[in-house]
């Protein structure tokens, strides 16, 4: 196994907080990711320098691995010396174009995502890996301690919000193992925990329009003390009688939070909301609930 500190330090590498560089040291992490997540493709996000993507690629048939930090492709070169089944592709998870990588890369492969995550970033990268029905089999994924309880929450429990709707909507959800802070360098102020989304063959529940969907599930959450009737008329600008009648159409209760209902529970809601739902406009489209979980 190369000395990744070592050959860090050589590069004259200094870790950068604003893009979540917290690299795995502890030696065991990455081989038990590796065993969780491998795949016949996998595509990495963030390698770093290369410690779990060296483990992935004992395992899979090919590893590409999306790396924003320039400064570090050199050291990866080194580091990945020898592996010919690995791709770095320098550039930012969430400008890329990812079906067209996928395709491109992949062509036709079953494809799983395996990635120690910048946290700056953990709920618009999941998000977006969903939303964009990208054709996965898993993600498996390490993320802060408290992003891993609500990710894996089940709807109807305090610990959900937002993300933990789309979540269930396209995956189940599990949590497989903690991780110590003390597993990475720079150590963060929190510890981790892995988890693994498995995708659905379809969703958990069927809508008419899934945006409109997910706007009125992040307006529910956007302001999750506030009862339904005010959150969601609020977000998404509707009367709230129409909300109240949509509710009481859907068999919810009056006084109930989002943080109350099941994914069914929100299906129903939005079906008995209709068009009403559908055309609003939402004053809550990437609520802080959903920017960071
Ligand atoms: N995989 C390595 C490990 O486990 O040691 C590094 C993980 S570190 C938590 C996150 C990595 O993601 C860093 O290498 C960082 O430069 C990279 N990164 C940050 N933002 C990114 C983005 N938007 N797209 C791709 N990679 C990103």
């Amino acid at each position: 196994m190369p000395a990744y500190l070592e050959i860090l330090r050589r590069h004259g590498f200094t870790f950068d907080k604003a893009k979540g560089q917290n690299f795995l040291v502890a030696p065991g992490v990455c081989p038990r990711m590796a065993a969780a997540g491998a795949a016949a493709g996998v595509l990495e996000i963030g390698p770093g320098a290369g410690a779990l993507t060296r483990e992935l690629a004992k395992s899979s048939q090919k590893v590409v691995a999306v790396e924003l930090d320039k400064r570090l492709l050199p050291v990866l070169d080194e580091t990945l010396a020898g592996l010919d089944n690995v791709t770095i592709i320098p550039g930012d998870i969430l400008a890329l174009d990812l079906p067209a990588l996928l395709k491109e890369q992949f062509a036709g492969m079953p494809v799983s995502v395996c990635a120690n995550l910048p946290y700056y970033i953990t709920s618009p990268v999941l998000m977006r890996l969903l939303e964009l029905r990208l054709p996965l089999s898993r993600i498996t994924v390490m993320v802060q301690k408290e992003a891993a309880q609500r990710l894996c929450a089940p709807m109807g429990t305090r610990a959900c919000g937002a993300v933990t709707a789309v979540v269930e909507y396209f995956t189940e959800a599990k949590q497989l193992f903690p991780v110590s802070r003390s597993s990475f360098v720079p150590p963060p102020k929190v510890d981790s925990a892995v988890i693994q989304l498995t995708l659905r063959d379809a969703p958990a529940v069927a809508v008419a329009d899934e945006a409109a969907f997910f706007r009125l599930v992040r307006a529910a959450f956007g302001q999750r003390r506030k009862t339904l009737a005010n959150a969601v008329s609020a977000g998404l600008s509707l009367e709230k009688s129409r909300v109240q009648e949509a509710l009481a159409r859907a068999g919810i209760p009056q006084t109930a939070r989002a943080e109350e209902l099941t994914l069914q529970n929100f299906a129903a809601l939005f079906e008995q909301l209709g068009t009403d739902a559908e055309k609003s406009s939402s004053n809550n489209r990437t609520p802080s609930d959903t920017k960071a979980v």
